[in-house]
């Protein structure tokens, strides 16, 4: 059982004034931590540490309680049309994690005490574009399983979107904690992924998560519980028995669900940005990472920066090989993408 315990909690003074906000002040006053107003959520400082490393230990163990304002809704291709950001950054602590270049190297835990109103921005846009579908991503800016206890904002949002015959909702955690989710009213409107990667990357690389089995565990859970559902392998490293050892991963999966299982499959090779690769270095002085450019291919992301990928060979072999292992596996589950 995970259950993220910050060291301190800080309010955006404004937050108090929404109910969530208000809950949030009461329930953090009776327990011992570190509690504090700022004047607002993007400007927190203070933070104990002296090292990068000790100042992002410290981030992450800092709940920030603050208000989503920025109503435009970016993009999110290719796993959904529109972010729904209802937190930002993670107890976790994986050493390539994805958020390592848009946060930088103090990446505190925020959640927002506004659902309403984010939801009601994505009900807006659902209604501009209907009858097309409108899939919304609610993991693009965190991984927001492990604030569930604090904010229940999937909860509201999976309820939300049961609702709503254009919108549908997705998000991809690494967490395990499902269980305030399994008897919700869904309607099928919204997937839960499992981002899983081989035993051996996790170890390696994904501190503070939990372990493989467990978040087989939670997939077969949420199967059960009828929720459409399926798995990021992200990132899939070329290491000399890749094949192998992501043959072992699709053996493991297999074995938490039944046959027919459906689940959809993102797949995402390891890339890295010459910011992230700063920011990795600095906060994790002793990691093995492979961040070295040479042999890599450099490309331009869509938010601007350029990364540097697998070279083409490598990941046309892989699309290839992934292409075939997964209907022998799983004959009614669907590759969406593989980048
Ligand atoms: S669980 Fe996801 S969001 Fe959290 S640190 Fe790991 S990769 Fe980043």
């Amino acid at each position: 059982m995970y259950q993220f315990e910050p060291s301190r909690v800080l309010f955006e003074e404004r937050a108090l004034e929404y109910p969530l906000g208000a809950r949030l002040w009461e329930r953090f006053q009776d327990e011992q931590r570190e509690i504090r107003l700022i004047p607002s959520h993007n400007r927190v400082t203070g933070l104990p540490g002296i090292s990068d490393a000790e100042k992002f230990r410290e981030a992450k163990k800092t709940l920030v309680v603050g208000i989503r304002r920025t109503k435009e809704l970016a993009s999110c291709r290719p796993s959904a049309d529109y972010q729904l950001v209802l937190s930002t950054s993670c107890p976790g602590m994986c050493e390539y994690c994805y958020l390592h270049t848009t946060l930088g190297r103090r990446p505190v835990v925020r959640l927002y005490v506004n659902i309403d109103e984010i939801l009601a921005e994505a009900a807006r846009v659902i209604k501009n574009r209907r009858p097309q579908f409108t899939a919304f991503e609610g993991a693009a800016t965190s991984d927001p399983l492990p604030l569930e206890p604090y904010s229940g904002a999937l909860s509201q949002a999976i309820e939300f979107f049961a609702e709503q015959e254009f919108g549908r909702f997705r998000f991809v955690t690494k967490f395990t904690e499902v269980e305030p989710l399994l008897s919700l009213k869904h309607n099928n409107h919204t997937e839960i992924r499992f981002s899983i990667n081989n035993e051996e990357i996790i170890r390696k690389y994904e501190h503070h998560t939990p372990r493989l089995k467990e978040r087989l565990q939670a997939a077969a859970k949420v199967a059960a519980a009828g929720y459409p559902f399926g798995f990021l392998i992200a990132p899939l490293f070329f290491t000399p028995d890749w094949q192998k050892s992501y043959t072992e991963l699709f053996t493991s999966i297999s074995a938490y669900l039944p046959r027919n299982a459906a689940p959809t499959f993102e797949l995402i090779t390891h890339r890295f940005t010459s910011r992230g690769k700063a920011n990795i270095n600095a906060v994790f002085p002793a990691s093995d990472l492979p961040l070295d450019a040479e042999g890599r291919r450099f490309k331009f992301g869509q938010f601007g920066y350029g990364k540097y990928l697998y070279a083409k060979e490598e990941m046309d072999l892989a699309k290839e090989f992934f292409g075939e292992l997964i209907p022998r596996c799983f004959p009614e589950g669907k590759l969406l993408y593989f980048v």
